[in-house]
């Protein structure tokens, strides 16, 4: 399977969120974003050239916050463009105070389809808690103007957050239908080692996340967007008709995917990686992988010894099919007979069938009689680390 994704890390923010532990660095250099941007065309042409792109469907350019770039993350469009004449989606991240009515038109003629905008909540106290640089009303505003330029537009929200309520959630939740967003993505605070929110809490100066709040949260989320017709896709994922990313659905479904910049990730399936090692200066892999996840490790692909410098790992036949199992789990049409029956195949019918037979008796998942699919239930979808975890446990 040819490498049908692509993700472009941009690894520049205007200032570091209190709880942010991404790959991102404050940044007003401006001969930095130069040269980013340069040598990040000069790279997709490359693999252009390589012929790497010709099946590549979806494009995601995340960070960090692309819109930092200005003018240069048009040109990353375009040469995405030039490069990849298949695509149907191309997505890119933005914060609310680095998007302009002119620079969402621009992205929207070199060739994006869609806008990820980094909101997380539209309430003042909670920005301000969460080292956030915008505010509501620029948050709104960041919004329509994407819409205006033409743009799907997908929002995110976070939940139990320092200071949030449940009536400041349903505020935030009432702000993102009414922006008129066809996808919207809800996720709880996490604290993150390394954090300055992390530090708070060791000082005891912030309280961790309360995860039965945050679980209550997440479960008004569902019911709020669900009443205006936005369905859930995925856990944390809800989309109106025709506006679900394809891209995301392509992390969950054991597509090739190729990530470039310092930190991105990239999932190949064993056939796509040997065919791309040569052009891509990628090391062997065992005889036994079958699929090949690595992650770029310095701002150069490239080494000094002239090989690829990335973070690598390998998964066998039996922890492919799992991972797929479990990442199948994640999505709200759960899996199909076909990858049950490879499933079967490869790891054996007695433990597939034991680990199915545990989710559904544990009400986790269960059978929908219209797809004939394993789907997961309103509990599975809650305790979604136990669900997934009967299906990763086949790996072993
Ligand atoms: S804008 Fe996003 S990537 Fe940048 S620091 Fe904040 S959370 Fe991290």
């Amino acid at each position: 399977m040819p490498v049908q994704a692509l993700y472009v890390h941009v690894p520049f923010c205007h200032a570091k969120c209190l709880y942010c532990d991404f790959d991102s660095r404050p940044c007003r250099d401006a001969s930095a974003y130069d040269a980013y941007a340069e040598n990040t065309v000069a790279r997709i042409r490359r693999l252009a050239d390589a012929g790497i792109l010709g099946a590549c469907a979806t494009a995601y350019i995340g960070g960090g916050t692309p819109t930092v770039l200005g003018d240069r993350l048009v040109r990353i469009v375009s040469a995405i463009r030039d490069a990849a004449p298949h695509l149907v989606e191309l997505t890119c991240e933005a914060n609310p105070e680095s998007l302009t009515g002119d620079m969402a038109r621009a992205l929207r003629q070199a060739g994006a389809t869609r806008l990820s905008v980094g909101v997380q909540s539209f309430v003042d106290e909670e920005l301000r808690a969460l080292g956030r640089l915008h505010d509501a009303r620029r948050a709104l505003d960041a919004l329509s103007c994407g819409i205006g330029a033409g743009l799907a537009v997908s929002v995110d929200l976070m939940c139990g957050t320092p200071g949030q309520t449940h009536e400041s959630w349903r505020r935030s939740l009432r702000c993102a239908i009414e922006s008129g967003a066809g996808h919207v993505s809800v996720y709880p605070l996490t604290i993150e080692e390394g954090t300055p929110f992390w530090a708070r809490v060791e000082r005891g100066e912030l309280a961790e996340p309360d995860g039965d709040l945050q679980a209550e949260l997440m479960e008004e989320a569902r019911t709020t967007l669900r009443a205006a017709g936005l369905e859930p896709y995925e856990v944390a994922s809800y989309a109106r008709a025709g506006c679900a990313c394809r891209h995301n659905i392509a992390y969950w479904t054991g597509v090739s995917y190729l990530g470039i910049g310092r930190s991105a990730a990239s999932m190949l399936d064993r056939a796509t990686y040997d065919e791309l090692a040569g052009p891509l200066r990628l090391p062997a892999a065992a005889d036994t992988a079958r699929r090949v996840r690595f992650v770029q490790v310095h701002d150069a692909f490239i080494g000094s010894d002239g090989c690829a410098d990335i973070y690598r790992e390998e998964l066998d036949a039996r922890e492919a099919i799992a991972e797929d199992l479990m990442l199948g789990m994640r999505m709200t049409r759960g899996i199909g007979k076909d990858l049950l029956a490879r499933a079967c195949r490869v790891i054996g019918e007695h433990a597939v069938r034991t680990a199915v037979d545990e989710a559904v008796s544990r009400r986790l998942a269960r059978w929908d009689v219209d797809t004939g699919r394993l789907v997961p239930t309103h509990d599975g979808w809650l305790l979604g680390n136990e669900l997934y975890g009967l299906f990763w446990d086949l790996a072993r």
